[in-house]
């Protein structure tokens, strides 16, 4: 079997047993990235010798037998958007194209201590907005499924390389759904944090009031695993909580007997695929058979969730993203005549299309005259969309939705129609907007033959539970044991 098929769980297991080295498999990760990666396109940038150098280091920790970190030798795939010392992060975007950070990100720190190994860096859409990576400044993705489809977004790049077996797993970063949703169009495994769980210290900020760090892996005990990692207090972050973090592999294999799962009715809405929503019912019906109860939940202010959104997160971006100015960071456009026209023309020259229309949204959403009208008022939202879940988790466990209207769209089919494009997040961003975490894995396939997501909501730092109950549905399906087709370049 080809190493990079493996589990990250199940890598660990031979590097332990000395039935594999770090070095075979970094070897063999790369090897697959030579053949299939010019297909795919998930990674930005590759960190070849730099790999291959800590596989070796990691031989040496397994060969003595001590000093073995919980990621020894394995390797990992980053979304660009996290800051890597040394090594180009470009956010997607052509204004951080040449931008070399001189520190890493803190989660970046925790996964090296942990003995993880960084394969590369991967692509996304530019400063994480958009729900298909074509937005990137430099090349789309491919989902990994269907090579004409898109692999979601933001993080795509991420969700495509662990579903292409380019990685053993990967961080993402979610602000409205986006880890979860390409985590669904690729069919892996992708967990929202809830927000304060892990460091945003060296994510590059778009909206920080909703930006969470977290893993996609092919498995949810790979999830679990990449998240005890990352997860924990940072001093560098005062947003990031000092809150215990539990052993969450022990979570896993508790069952869901007498468990209650919500379903709230405002998420089986007009217009979502009818191959989705079944799918969806049929997930219920096996929580239920293993003893969970199923229970109808509300969400009543699930329909203002993408308006707020669309005014909290641009107006945040709109104030992130003013550091770039040709001056501090990245690009600086040749030619003006004085400072200001040089700003107009780096940020003309340097952020692409959607990139300015969330910036000239959130200036004008925070302007004044303006500001209570929108800001204030999608501020006052998002407090009932908290207190909907409140509500809901009195009542229930953990909540069930589909992750994504639909399964992957074409590559081009909502490029030119910016709200069909929002609204693939529409089951996603309350999660943000409340604060929760939140999990999507595999529960079942179209016609077609694409992935479908099953996401899972639970209460603040209750990712336990969440895990858990993924855990024991992954177990009794085997939706996540199907790999993607034998792609152009792949060795048989
Ligand atoms: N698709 C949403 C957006 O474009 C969410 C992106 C994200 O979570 N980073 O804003």
């Amino acid at each position: 079997m080809n190493p990079t098929a493996l589990t990250v769980h199940a890598a660990l297991a031979r590097l332990s047993a000395g039935e594999l080295r770090a070095s075979e498999l970094v070897r063999a990760y790369l090897d697959r990235i030579d053949a299939l990666d010019p297909t795919i396109r998930a990674y930005l940038a590759v960190s070849r010798e730099a790999a291959l150098e800590q596989a070796v280091a990691a031989d040496e920790r397994w060969r003595a037998g001590n000093g073995v970190r919980p990621l020894e030798g394995i390797p990992l795939a980053l979304k660009d958007v996290l800051c890597t010392r040394g090594v180009r992060t470009t956010c997607g975007s052509r204004i951080l194209a040449d931008f070399v950070p001189p520190y890493d990100a803190t989660v970046v720190v925790r996964l090296s201590a942990a003995g993880a190994i960084v394969l590369g860096k991967t692509n996304m859409d530019e400063f994480a907005m958009g729900s298909s990576t074509e937005n990137s400044a430099f090349h789309p993705t491919r989902n990994p499924w269907a090579l004409d489809r898109v692999p979601g977004g933001s993080s795509g790049g991420s969700a495509a390389a662990v579903a292409a077996d380019l990685a053993a797993g990967a961080l993402g970063t979610d602000t409205g759904g986006s880890i979860r949703q390409p985590a669904a169009l690729c069919g892996v495994v992708g967990l929202k944090p809830t927000y304060g769980r892990v460091s945003r210290y060296g994510l590059v900020a778009f909206a920080s009031s909703l930006d969470q760090v977290g893993p996609i892996g092919k498995d949810v005990r790979d999830a679990a695993l990449l998240l005890e990692a990352i997860a924990g207090h940072d001093p560098m972050d005062s947003t990031s909580a000092d809150q215990p973090v539990p052993d969450y592999q022990a979570a896993l294999g508790q069952g869901v007997e007498g468990l209650r799962v919500g379903i709230p009715n405002e998420y089986f809405v007009e217009g979502m695929d009818p191959e989705v929503e079944a799918a969806v019912w049929e997930a219920v019906r096996v929580l239920e058979k293993l003893g969970a109860r199923p229970a109808r939940v509300s969400l009543p202010h699930t329909p203002y969730a993408v308006a707020a959104y669309y005014l909290i997160a641009p107006a945040e971006a709109s104030s992130n993203l003013a550091r770039y100015d040709g001056v501090k960071y990245g690009y600086r456009a040749p030619g003006g005549k004085d400072v200001i026209e040089m700003y107009g023309r780096t940020r003309a020259e340097g952020f692409g299309p959607e990139v300015k229309r969330r910036i000239m949204l959130g200036t004008y959403a925070l302007s004044a005259g303006y500001y209570e009208a929108y800001y204030g008022k999608a501020q006052r939202v998002r407090t009932l969309i908290r207190r909907d879940f409140e509500r809901a988790f009195a009542e229930v466990d953990v909540i069930v939705t589909p992750t994504s209207p639909s399964a992957a769209f074409r590559l081009g089919e909502k490029t030119e129609d910016p709200l069909q494009m929002y609204l693939s997040d529409i089951f996603t961003i309350s999660v943000n907007l409340a604060g929760l975490p939140g999990v999507s894995l595999p529960c079942g396939f179209t016609a077609a033959g694409l992935p479908i997501g099953l996401q899972l909501i639970g209460q603040a730092f209750d990712e336990a539970t969440l895990l858990r109950v993924a855990h024991a549905y992954e177990q009794a399906t085997d939706w996540h044991t199907r790999r993607p087709p034998r792609a152009a370049g792949e060795a048989p």
